[in-house]
């Protein structure tokens, strides 16, 4: 049985290892990879750069375009789940296996998971509603212009005004609370791990060193967060949430801002902008919330702060594509 093995052994390696030629072959794979990025893979669509980074992730139509080139096909599996409806609390582990087209053969894997305590599945960021309109467009009156709270109509709104202490305004719950519509999402849930697991496989298929997972999915306050683990053990009380809307004016709002080099750096060190007015001043652009940027690029005249809205959107647009 040994003899047999070891006669086995060495065939396979005389006839796997050929140094004869590696160099050459290894050059001319690398080559023909890095012509294949250049060419057939579009920024913006099939992968694109962290802002502020060097960094460049792979986004779900790089990884089907990646696998198509090699004739391969996705077949997923679910390694880890928990479903738990009455906490809510739902997480997915899936494997990705690219496997030759027409076969079982499985080429290589990926790895990824998704679960509903990510900050982005977890909360809302729940904003007053005007009771005449309905609009989400409630914010403070400037104290110059009388007070009390005014439904905007540059945001959506009727125009509607209330007195200060007008409880139908200020009865309304506002901050970040729990998402009330997770269980509408759990299918978007496991819909996240495939596509982490897909871009984990195409990773694996030697494109690793050219490119990563999007990590703005992993960055939360410049900090490195691995998502799939982080479950928050206790609820944080909401944090409140200005009514006031951003100043759409940036003379007055820019008195504390640094300059056009401040930024923040996420957990690899990269450097991502800096929100430079109103509201979410000082966050990092990754951070702003979608429904803010929509409506900075209707409201604000800023053109620095607008075009990393611009880009800022594109970017998610393309990061999310289709899945
Ligand atoms: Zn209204």
């Amino acid at each position: 049985m040994a003899e047999n093995n070891a006669a086995i052994a060495t065939i396979s390696k005389r006839e796997i290892v050929q140094w004869d030629g590696a160099v050459a072959r290894a050059a001319e794979a690398k080559r023909e990879r890095d012509e294949f990025i250049r060419t057939i893979l579009v920024d913006g669509v099939d992968y694109g750069v962290i802002p502020g980074s060097q960094k460049k992730c792979l986004y779900k139509a790089g990884a089907e375009k990646v696998g198509d080139a090699f004739n391969l096909w996705p077949d997923y599996i679910i390694e880890k789940q928990v479903e738990d409806w009455d906490k809510p609390l739902f997480y997915y582990q899936v494997r990705c296996y690219l496997k030759v087209r027409g076969s079982d053969a499985v080429v290589c894997s990926g790895m990824g998971s998704c679960n509903s305590m990510e900050a982005k599945y977890r909360w809302r960021d729940s904003k007053r509603v005007c009771p005449e309109c309905g609009a989400e467009a409630i914010i403070k009156g400037k104290d110059a212009y009388g007070g009390g709270w005014l439904c905007w109509k540059k945001q959506g709104g009727c125009g509607a005004k209330f007195i200060d202490e007008a409880q139908e305004i200020i009865g309304q719950k506002t901050g970040r609370v729990p998402n009330p519509d997770i269980y509408d999402q759990v299918n978007t849930i496991l819909k996240m791990a495939k596509k982490r697991a897909r871009v984990a496989a195409a990773l694996d298929l030697g494109l690793s060193d050219q490119f990563t997972q999007d990590m703005e999915e992993h960055v939360e306050n410049g900090t490195m967060v691995v998502e799939a683990k982080t479950i928050e053990p206790d609820p944080k009380p909401p944090e409140p949430v200005s009514e006031t809307a951003p100043d759409p004016s940036p003379s007055d709002d820019t008195t504390d801002y640094p300059g056009e080099d401040w930024e923040v750096k996420n957990w690899y060190g990269d450097s991502i902008p800096v929100y430079p007015i109103g509201k979410h001043r000082g966050k990092a652009v990754t951070q702003l919330p979608e429904q803010y940027i929509e409506w900075g690029l209707q409201n604000i005249d800023n053109d620095s702060a607008k075009a990393m809205l611009t880009k800022e959107l594109e970017r998610r647009r393309a990061r999310d594509g289709s899945m």
